[in-house]
């Protein structure tokens, strides 16, 4: 029986990372409890406020695979994503833990928190452990300290190497690490040598992406209007980022790492149970400002302000943004797209069934280019095409 993912999403941040614009803010720590309040009363009240907020948790949909029965059945993951979420006191992180066990059930298979390695210290990671996480997900992103400051991180290599051994001491046994391919001033050298100190800290779990510059960033307003502040010139180009990411391939599949998804990897047994849900199409329940969820039949999103969903919220009201109710074809693009990030790929014939469709000729030119492999009703992307992906993306939703 699948049961719900939960989101938790903490939007505060100790500074503002020079390529992010993500809506998070640097606030004051008495910004914090509002907020905690907040996102528990969501919690513990999610099913009146999503009914008045014209979202359907429990109408049955017996064309979808995923019914009314998968929101009843309680939780077995936790995300506390953000922002910066191990910035919250732990008495805070424990409290919205217990407020969901409290909700969903008691049956928490995976707990994660996002942590950037600065914000660990003993006397935290300990009490983490005793509220209930069992995960740590670590904001890394590099180990070259020029590479660090120019991003405008607050860590430095050092922190990591100091955090891994407290995390370990605590009790948590799935780290995961965070690496940006395309980093200022990154260079094939450098990469190879974050990769080299990634493997020799083995964590469980490693996700790899490729920088994207928000346009309204720092960093993106400098690459278009010039400057060197923020050291736009020195963004390494988009083949010398494929190049990185293939380099991660190699590197991460010898050290012992399953390529299971487009940017992930994981000794085997750590997959992200959360993560996979995304990537499954299967509900979640995303809590506090700017989270997203998905029912199995309607997306929608909490507004992204943290002071204006506090306040909503102590005013007995849910801000609901970009509700949407799936099409058929909608949820066939996201079949497609999700399940081809998968390196298991997608099961054609289930989903030419489930959705009365034929899709042989659409894979037939993606196929002929060498994008795509076919075994049997799998298909699944080309190993050597990983890397650039996204065109694949382009043409199969054309
Ligand atoms: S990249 Fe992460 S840590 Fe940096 S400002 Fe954005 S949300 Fe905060």
């Amino acid at each position: 029986m699948k049961r719900l993912g939960i989101y938790v999403q903490v939007p505060f941040c100790q500074t503002k990372c020079t390529y992010c614009n993500f809506h998070t803010g640097v606030v004051a720590k008495d910004r914090f409890a509002p907020y905690v309040e907040a996102v528990c009363r969501e919690i513990r009240e999610h099913r009146r406020l999503l009914k008045a907020a014209s979202v359907e948790l429990d109408e049955a949909d017996g064309e979808k695979k995923h019914t009314a029965e998968s929101l009843c059945d309680g939780a077995d993951t936790v995300y506390f994503g953000g922002g910066t979420p191990s910035l919250l006191e732990p008495r805070q992180l424990q409290k919205i833990l217990e407020t969901i066990r409290g909700t969903f059930g008691p049956e928490i298979e995976e707990a994660t928190l996002e942590a950037d390695p600065e914000t660990v210290e003993e006397a935290k990671a300990a009490a983490w452990v005793a509220a209930g996480m069992n995960r740590a997900s670590f904001g890394v992103q590099s180990f070259s300290d020029k590479e660090l400051a120019a991003a405008g991180r607050m860590h430095r290599r050092a922190d990591v190497c100091r955090a891994v051994p407290i995390l370990r001491g605590a009790g948590i046994r799935n780290i995961s690490f965070d690496l940006i391919a395309g980093l200022p001033h990154q260079t094939k050298e450098s990469w190879k040598q974050s990769l080299d100190e990634l493997i020799a800290l083995e964590p469980e779990h490693v996700s790899v992406y490729l920088l994207e510059v928000d346009e309204g960033s720092r960093l993106g307003k400098e690459l278009l209007t010039g400057g060197t502040r923020y050291s736009a010139g020195r963004v390494p180009s988009d083949d010398e980022m494929a190049e990185f990411y293939e380099l991660a391939q190699r590197d991460l599949g010898a050290a012992g790492y399953h390529h299971y998804e487009i940017s992930n990897w994981a000794k085997p047994g750590f997959e992200s149970k959360h993560n996979l849900k995304y990537w499954k199409r299967e509900p979640y329940l995303g809590f506090g400002a700017g989270a997203h969820s998905f029912s199995g039949r309607q997306r929608w999103a909490n507004a992204h302000d943290a002071a204006a969903y506090v306040s909503a919220i102590e005013s007995g009201r849910l801000p609901v943004e970009q509700l949407e109710s799936v099409t058929a074809e909608q949820a066939l693009e996201e079949e497609l797209f999700l399940g081809l990030r998968q390196l298991d790929g997608i099961d054609v014939g289930r989903i030419e069934k489930e959705y009365g469709v034929a899709l042989a000729g659409r894979f037939e030119p993606l196929a002929a280019a060498g994008l795509i492999q076919r075994e049997g009703a799998v298909v699944r992307l080309a190993e050597e095409k990983l890397s650039v992906s996204n065109e694949v993306f382009v043409e199969l939703m054309k």
